[in-house]
C-alpha cells in the first residue's frame, strides 16, 4: 500500500516545558527493547492488522521535546530508545491534573521498510511474537499507522486540555517500531494511570464498527496481568460506551458479540503491561463505509473525543 513515509510528527500545540521530567522513560536500548503487539488484529484471520508479522521492534519514544525530536520531517536513523513525551508544554490545571496517560499509536508508517527488524521475535512473557507489524490500510492506501498517529495527536491534545500528563510511545521519531514489548514498558515505566493503544482493523468487507480489546488473565515470564484485568475492563468499558456517544458508530458486528469488547491473551502489549491498558480498533479500514469514516478528519476528532471521554471517566472514578 502506498504508505506515506513522510508524515511529519505533528508539532505540539503548546511548547513543552515539562519534558525533562518524563524524558527518561526509556533510555537504554537494551532495556527498552522489543515489545508489544503490534496490531490488534494481527493474530486473527483475515486482513486485519494484517500481516503476519506483528511485533514492534524496539522502541521507545523519544523523551525529548517535540521541538527537537519531533521536528517535522526529521527521522531518526535508528530506533533510539526514548519516549516521546507528550507532556503538556505548560502545566494546565484541570480535572486530570496529576494523572499520567500513555497513548500508543499502533504500528509505524515506516515499518514496511524494515521487515527484517519488525519480524524479529520478542519475548512477550507467554511466548514470542514479532517486534511489530506493518498494520493495515484502506483500499485507497491510507495507512493504519497514519490514522493511529493522527488520532493519538488529537487525543493527546484533548487530555492535556484537562490537565493530564500525556506521553506517546512514539511520535514519528523513529525509523520503525517500537516493538510491542517496549510499547508496554513505556507505559509501565511512566507508571501510567491509563494506557490506550490506538488501531484500526483490516477485516472483510461488511465487517464494521469498533471494538475495545481487554487483557485476558495471563501469567508467564514477565507477563502477569492479574492486577490489571479488572481496572482495564473498567477503562475499556467506559471507552466503548463513550466512543459510541461521540462517534455514533456501532460496536463491531464481527467481534465481541455487539458489545464492543473483546478479550485477548495473545497481545504482548497487553500481556506485559503492569498498568491498566486497552487497545481500541476504531473501525475496519477494509470496509468502504468504515473507511469513509476513518479517512475523515472530522470523524477522527470524534473518535479521539470518545476515547478521551472514556479515559477521563475512568480516571475520575
Ligand atoms: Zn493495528
Amino acid at each position: 500500500m502506498p504508505y506515506d513515509e513522510s508524515v511529519p510528527p505533528t508539532p505540539r500545540r503548546r511548547p513543552l516545558i515539562a519534558a525533562a521530567a518524563l524524558a527518561a522513560v526509556c533510555l537504554s536500548a537494551a532495556g527498552c527493547g522489543a515489545g508489544d503487539d503490534g496490531g490488534g488484529a494481527a493474530a486473527r484471520p483475515g486482513p486485519g492488522d494484517g500481516s503476519a508479522a506483528s511485533a514492534p521492534s524496539s522502541a521507545s519514544a523519544s523523551a525529548s521535546p517535540s521541538s527537537s525530536a519531533a521536528a517535522p520531517g526529521k527521522k531518526s536513523a535508528s530506533p533510539t530508545p526514548s519516549a516521546s513525551v507528550s507532556g503538556p508544554a505548560k502545566k494546565i490545571s484541570g480535572p486530570l491534573s496529576g494523572k499520567t496517560v500513555v497513548i500508543d499509536p499502533g504500528h509505524n508508517p515506516n515499518n514496511r521498510l524494515h521487515t527484517r527488524e519488525i519480524n524479529r521475535q520478542v519475548d512477550i512473557g507467554t511466548g514470542h511474537k514479532e517486534c511489530d507489524t506493518t498494520g493495515t490500510s484502506t483500499n485507497s492506501g491510507y495507512a493504519e499507522a497514519r490514522f493511529t498517529l493522527d488520532v493519538s495527536h488529537r487525543l493527546r491534545d484533548l487530555l492535556e486540555e484537562q490537565g493530564a500528563e500525556v506521553l506517546l510511545t512514539y511520535d514519528n521519531d523513529r525509523s520503525y517500531g517500537p516493538c510491542v514489548d517496549e510499547r508496554a514498558r513505556i507505559g509501565n515505566k511512566a507508571k501510567a494511570d491509563a494506557v490506550v493503544s490506538v488501531h484500526a482493523d483490516g477485516s472483510a468487507v461488511g465487517n464494521r464498527g469498533f471494538h475495545v480489546i481487554l487483557p485476558a488473565a495471563v501469567r508467564g515470564g514477565a507477563a502477569d496481568t492479574s492486577k490489571i484485568v479488572g481496572p482495564s475492563r473498567d477503562l475499556g468499558t467506559r471507552i466503548a460506551g463513550l466512543f459510541v456517544r461521540a462517534t455514533g458508530s456501532a460496536p463491531s458486528n464481527y467481534i465481541g458479540g455487539n458489545t464492543g469488547l473483546d478479550t485477548r491473551k495473545d497481545l504482548g502489549g497487553l500481556n506485559l503491561s503492569t498498568v491498566p491498558k486497552v487497545f481500541i480498533e476504531c473501525g475496519n479500514m477494509r470496509d468502504p463505509r468504515d473507511a469513509a469514516l476513518l479517512t475523515s478528519p472530522d470523524w477522527r476528532q470524534k473518535a479521539a473525543q470518545g476515547i478521551a471521554d472514556g479515559i477521563s471517566s475512568y480516571l475520575k472514578g
